[in-house]
């Protein structure tokens, strides 16, 4: 409701002196940084003739702020089909269980289709409900999209092996699952072998919190085949079931936001993106902007490469029509016409020019104590990573006990040996530190530690992590030069 002469200047696009002088004329002593209220605005804006009414209430480069804004009649939410993605350690079976998914499901429902390889696939269930499935197994895409802000996934299936049990991959899928707050169903895979063991592997994910139901627990664990489609139907009903108690909801009815799956940049059609509905309908023709590009839908396909002109919630479909290649895990919003989209996407495009680093300020133990101050801080998030096991759980332990001024101490995961992408990618998602005992990074995570600004500390000695911890906290650290 209030802005600064500075602030109200960029708005409108004049000069801060020139404001000044007209504030002057109308009686107003002011200066570059005096805050003006709303009369005063009002004055300034009807004097230029700006209509302003919205544009000085929103910033136009966070798109967040149009993502989120409701829109539309509550009474028009109707249940959307759940997004699912697959997670699990490398051979589990993850693409064997996508590719078996679709070849059952999506054929049998729309006869004649090609599959395309979109980036998600949509199925129909016996009972005519939907479920959405992204394509690229594995935490690593789920969490780099969860890093630039996207939160599509609705539920995981965890896929473990039954003659392999939990292996690491495992681990760090619950870890990136339960932080993303994402309800997990485990797939106990490849019972179809005579090695199959599948209470080894309750036994097992009973460790990290996740207890079957046969024991009295909260996860539903399903034995499949992904090989001969055993139990595949009943895996199905068990994310339906999970989906339902969740009350997935949108509105068909409003304008369409949502996010990119995957985009790249095509000799022929220019820029191609494969777009998520998240709620209301994308229709061919809209104005969108969509992370920092913008356009109107030319041509939409769907997941059996048919042209399309609408898709509803849930819905992914791969679209042309932008001036550039967007990300994924951006953030798409389509607008009601094609000036404001626009005018949205270029100075979005032009902010993105001046800062280059991520959007937002990751915690850091530097910047901690502040955060903590200003009140946005009620959990630090930490990543253990060390050279032995034994070490990983008195590290996280002792941790697990500093509390400063009602401000936890939450390990989001732990685990033996270097410091990885992947736990830097977790990290940057979840606003975490990474703490490295007798372990180094990697190449690649020290990069994306770098390009991500995620604080990691080496340590070499255990109270002094702690100690280093507790002074952060206590905003006690010599800051590091
Ligand atoms: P991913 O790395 O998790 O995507 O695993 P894949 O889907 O590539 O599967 C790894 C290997 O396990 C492949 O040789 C598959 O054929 C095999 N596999 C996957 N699911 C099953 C299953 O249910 N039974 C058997 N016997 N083999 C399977």
């Amino acid at each position: 409701e209030s802005l600064t002469v500075i602030e109200l200047s960029k708005k409108i696009g004049r000069e801060p002196a020139e404001i000044i002088k007209k504030l002057f004329l109308l009686g107003v002593m002011s200066t570059i940084n005096q805050v003006l209220d709303k009369d005063a605005i009002e004055l300034i804006c009807a004097d230029y003739g700006v209509e302003v009414e919205e544009e000085i209430k929103i910033d136009i480069t966070d798109l967040d702020v149009f993502f989120e804004s409701a829109e539309g009649n509550p009474e028009d939410s109707e249940e959307r089909p759940p997004v699912v993605t697959i997670m699990g350690h490398v051979d589990h079976g993850k693409t064997t269980l996508l590719d078996s998914i679709r070849n059952t499901k999506v054929t049998a429902g729309e006869a004649g289709g090609i599959t395309q390889h979109i980036g998600a696939y949509q199925v129909v269930v016996e009972n005519g409900k939907k479920i959405t499935f992204l394509d690229t197994p594995g935490h690593a895409a789920f969490t780099t999209m969860r890093a630039r802000g996207a939160k599509v996934t609705d539920v995981t299936i965890l896929v473990v092996a039954a003659d392999d049990g939990v292996m690491p991959q495992t681990v760090e899928a619950i870890n990136h699952a339960k932080a993303a707050e994402v309800p997990i169903i485990v797939a106990v895979n490849k019972m179809d072998k005579p090695s199959a063991n599948p209470d080894k592997v309750m036994q097992e994910l009973t460790e990290h919190g996740l207890v079957s139901e046969a024991w009295g627990g909260e996860t539903i664990f399903v034995p499949i085949s992904a090989l001969t489609g055993d139990g595949i139907d009943n895996l199905l009903e068990m994310v339906l079931l999970v989906s339902e108690v969740a009350e997935l909801k949108a509105n068909p009815k409003r304008l369409a936001i949502g996010s990119v799956i995957e985009a790249q940049l095509d000799k022929g059609k220019g820029s191609v993106a494969t777009l998520l509905v998240q709620d209301g309908t994308l229709r061919v023709g809209d104005p969108i902007v969509v992370g920092h590009s913008f356009g109107r839908v030319r041509a939409m396909i769907n997941d059996l490469g048919r042209r399309v002109k609408e898709a509803g919630p849930s819905t992914p479909v791969e679209i042309t029509g932008l001036n550039e290649v967007p990300k994924a895990g951006d953030r798409f919003v389509v607008f009601e016409d094609e000036k404001t989209a626009r005018q949205v996407g270029e100075s979005r495009a032009s902010e993105a020019q001046v800062n280059q680093r991520s959007e937002k300020t990751r915690v850091t133990l530097d910047n901690l104590f502040d955060q903590m101050k200003q009140g946005e801080m009620k959990e630090l998030n930490i990543i253990v990573k060390a050279d032995v096991q034994g070490t990983v759980e008195a590290m996280a332990s002792s941790l697990m006990k500093i509390e400063v001024e009602g401000v936890n101490v939450r390990i989001i995961h732990t685990g033996a040996g270097a410091i990885t992408e992947s736990d830097i990618s977790l990290a940057a998602a979840s606003n975490a530190i990474v703490i490295g005992f007798n372990v180094r990074p990697d190449l690649n995570a020290k990069r994306a530690a770098e390009e991500d600004g995620v604080d990691i500390r080496l340590h070499k000695i255990i109270y002094k992590v702690i100690e280093e911890i507790e002074f952060a906290m206590k905003g006690l650290l010599d800051p590091e030069y």
